[in-house]
């Protein structure tokens, strides 16, 4: 098939991109770079660096298969600061990449949704029948895209598909976690590991939970961009399907930074801070939808997996 893969320089999106290049499909990159970084574009794929909003007429004019959609403002303490820029930058960007799709005729969406459009769960683990009741304006903005995709798919005959992703870790090789600005736990506790970083604050650890500490589902990226490519396989014209995705098991933030350690060989001082913002005690996804309908299993479920390749990614970028 010929992709465009929008997003496909940061950090989900190249690891996408890589596996949909080594499976045969002409990948096409389309990414301004504002997050992304053009050396992470595979080779085999050829990068377009240029905003969704200015180009994406031309891009699919050109006729594509499929478009999987990564390109998103996605940092959730931002979005509460500056509502615009998540409103626009995913919202408006995404209302003119489904118009373009709409007029070009491109047949296939993949949709890079999230949990956080869940907000705090009743239920645990999450099916995708819970109720979308996102608590900051990131998780607003992916779900009012998620039903500009139902409309869009149910009146132009798109193949659609939404995947939920709950926490995203590990690395595939040189594809990995490289933002600039790190707000994620374990490439955070990670740079304590590499000297960079002189601690961990773990965020409050009198919450409801077995350790007192948050409790995640970790999903490795190769195992997220292998459902992407079954979703891919598996759309069905005029619907659009919506998939959680994580690997059933949840680890506490303590149960991560144990792991760290233990994969490291290093200390990693941790240090109690108050709670974070928004933060639910426990989110952990019932990825039973997916695994009955895309036929999808997580193969890299093991915590100190998960860590080992995000720390070898990590180091590795040191040496670089
Ligand atoms: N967390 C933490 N210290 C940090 C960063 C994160 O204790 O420096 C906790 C955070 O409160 C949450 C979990 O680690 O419970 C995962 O946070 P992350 O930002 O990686 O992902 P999120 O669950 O917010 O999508």
């Amino acid at each position: 098939m010929k992709l465009l893969v929008t997003g496909g320089a940061g950090y989900v999106g190249s690891v996408c991109a890589a596996r949909l290049v080594e499976a045969g499909h002409e990948v096409v990159v389309l990414d301004n770079l504002s997050t992304g970084h053009a050396d992470a574009v595979p080779e085999g794929a050829r990068l377009v660096s240029a905003a969704i909003d200015d180009v994406i007429e031309d891009v699919l004019a050109e006729g594509y298969d499929g478009v999987l959609h990564f390109a998103a403002k996605s940092l959730v303490g931002e979005s509460q600061q500056d509502p615009a820029k998540y409103w626009q930058g995913n919202v408006v960007t995404s209302l003119r990449l489904l118009e373009a799709m709409r007029r070009h005729r491109t047949p296939r969406l993949v949709f890079s949704s999230t949990a956080a459009t869940y907000g705090e769960p009743e239920v645990v683990p999450i099916p995708e029948t819970a109720p979308t009741r996102p608590t900051n304006t990131y998780g607003a903005t992916k779900l009012a895209i998620d039903h500009a995709i139902t409309g869009y798919a149910g009146a132009h005959g798109i193949a659609a598909v939404s995947l939920r992703y709950f926490n995203v870790a590990g690395a595939y090789g040189r594809f990995g976690e490289r933002h600039t600005t790190e707000t994620h736990l374990i490439p955070l506790v990670l740079q304590v590991a590499l000297g960079t970083r002189a601690d961990v604050k773990i965020f409050g650890d009198d919450w409801p939970t077995d350790d007192g500490t948050c409790v995640r589902d970790y999903i490795h990226v190769v195992d997220l961009a292998d459902a992407h490519a079954l979703a891919l396989a598996n759309a069905v014209a005029g619907e659009h399907r919506i998939y959680n995705l994580g690997n059933g098991f949840g680890f506490s933030v303590r149960q991560v930074v144990d792991a760290c350690r233990a994969v490291t060989g290093h200390p990693i001082p941790a240090e109690v801070a108050p709670r974070r913002d928004g933060d639910p005690a426990t989110l952990v996804a019932s990825s039973d939808k997916a695994r009955a309908e895309l036929g999808w299993t997580p193969k890299r479920v093991d915590l100190d997996g998960i860590v080992r390749d995000a720390w070898e990614f990590t180091q590795s970028r040191r040496e670089a």
